[in-house]
């Protein structure tokens, strides 16, 4: 069973990287931009981060684990704290 799992992953995997490719020999779509401060979905400790913070990194995988905000001031304005070691 846990082969079973690990072959659908690496189907969605290669099925996914198919769509990249195909979009990019089309020309590709103007790539989104992410907005570029999360902060964890879950933790009582309302901090946010710039995306690609080491403490980012719990939460940034997990489905709905984590919010995404436009804009720093976005961040500020819900009344969450900037973090400190990524200069949020
Ligand atoms: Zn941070």
């Amino acid at each position: 069973m846990i082969q079973e799992r690990t072959m659908q992953d690496l189907w969605a995997v290669v099925e996914e990287l198919r769509q990249r490719v195909e979009e990019l020999e089309n020309g590709g779509p103007p790539a989104p931009v992410p907005p570029d401060y999360i902060a964890s979905a879950k933790s009582n400790r309302k901090t946010f981060h710039r995306r690609g913070c080491r403490f980012t990194g719990r939460f940034v995988n997990l489905a709905g684990g984590f919010q995404e905000f436009e804009s720093r001031d976005t961040a500020v304005a819900a009344g969450l704290t900037p973090c400190k070691s990524c200069g949020a």
